[in-house]
């Protein structure tokens, strides 16, 4: 396991009193809260907060400190390190069935997680209950085009938070982190959830679910989810910002004498009328049948024709090794240039 160097993470000399551990604590958990951060640096932020926690959970404590402090400073951060026999007093699965899955680092669990299984009781006896409301959650929900295309209502599960249980949120249990969520205070959950299709759909915008949100604690208001939309591709459309592309197959013959084929837009089906003569590749644009751009402005939409071989009866098959006859009768006039799609 890695060798975790508290010291280096509060950034505080080894022999750093308790004031200047708990002020070094404070300010790196105020930058670092995943709170404080946006949902792209959140996975980061929470990484560092939990070294922070560990590291404080740790240093401010004069009994964890002085076993900890046995060590010397000879060690460096992530080197390889095995606890001398007898300071090995518990395995991650031992600390996990005392305490369920937390963040603590295996270098910490195996150190003190017989320290924390001994004033766990205590602990719980000094924690009271507090009501607050749940708080807001933001996620964000990759909607395939053809299910936003469709419209209604359809489930989705989303990333999201709880509050952590066992320190009721606080991050704390007593004077100790809280070994579930290792000061966060909240734990990541996934949750089902029913989401009615907006009309006015656009790409990356965001709708607020009442009561969705994080749970409240001993009463109060349940939060809301902030869930941002992005429309992503899906086996039959491709979003191309606020356009959208689908490919639509024709039979040869299709291209060659026209066709009117039906495309789901975002205003439902339309009929779209192929032209004789069409090549392969063409867009055909269906004006203002694409998603809005969240400022009124429709994109469009474009069909984009496809030659496909269908299933052929016996006949057609027939037909087509007629055809395959009359092309081997141009070759030699050099016909064949240009006529592949
Ligand atoms: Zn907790």
């Amino acid at each position: 396991m890695e060798f975790q160097d508290y010291y280096s993470v509060l950034g505080v000399a080894r022999d750093a009193s308790a004031d200047d551990v708990k002020k070094a604590y404070r300010k790196l958990a105020l930058k670092w809260h995943p709170d404080r951060h946006t949902a792209d640096k959140r996975d980061e932020a929470e990484r560092q907060f939990k070294r922070i926690a560990e590291a404080y959970e740790v240093i401010s404590d004069p009994e964890k400190r002085s076993r900890y402090d046995r060590f010397g400073a000879d060690w460096r951060q992530g080197q390889d390190f095995q606890p001398p026999p007898g300071e090995q007093h518990m395995t991650r699965e031992e600390f996990e069935r005392a305490f369920g899955h937390g963040g603590f680092s295996e270098f910490f669990e195996s150190l003190f997680g017989d320290e924390m299984r001994r004033s766990q009781s205590a602990q719980r006896a000094r924690h009271g209950r507090f009501e607050h409301r749940g708080a807001d959650v933001r996620a964000e929900l990759a909607l395939p085009i053809g299910v936003a295309l469709a419209g209604g209502k359809s489930r989705f599960e989303v990333p999201g938070t709880k509050a952590c249980a066992r320190c009721g949120g606080v991050g704390f249990v007593g004077e100790h982190v809280c070994p579930q969520c290792v000061g966060v205070g909240r734990l990541h959950d996934r949750r089902t959830i029913e989401l009615a299709i907006p009309a006015n759909l656009t790409d990356g915008m965001t709708v607020r679910l009442r009561g969705l949100g994080e749970a409240a604690q001993g009463g109060g208001e349940d939060g809301d989810l902030f869930l941002t939309l992005r429309l992503v591709s899906d086996d039959r459309y491709r979003p191309a910002g606020r356009d959208v592309e689908t490919d639509v197959a024709l039979a040869p013959w299709e291209v060659v004498f026209g066709a009117k084929v039906r495309v789901d837009t975002v205003d439902g089906p339309v009929t779209l009328s192929v032209a004789p003569g069409t090549k392969a590749g063409t867009r055909l644009r269906l004006r203002g049948k694409g998603f809005d751009d969240g400022r009124g402005v429709r994109g469009d939409f474009y069909a984009v024709v496809r030659i496909v071989i269908p299933q052929l009866s016996e006949r057609q098959t027939q037909l087509l090794r007629e055809m395959a006859a009359a092309a081997d009768d141009q070759v030699s006039g050099g016909a064949r240039e240009g006529k592949r799609s």
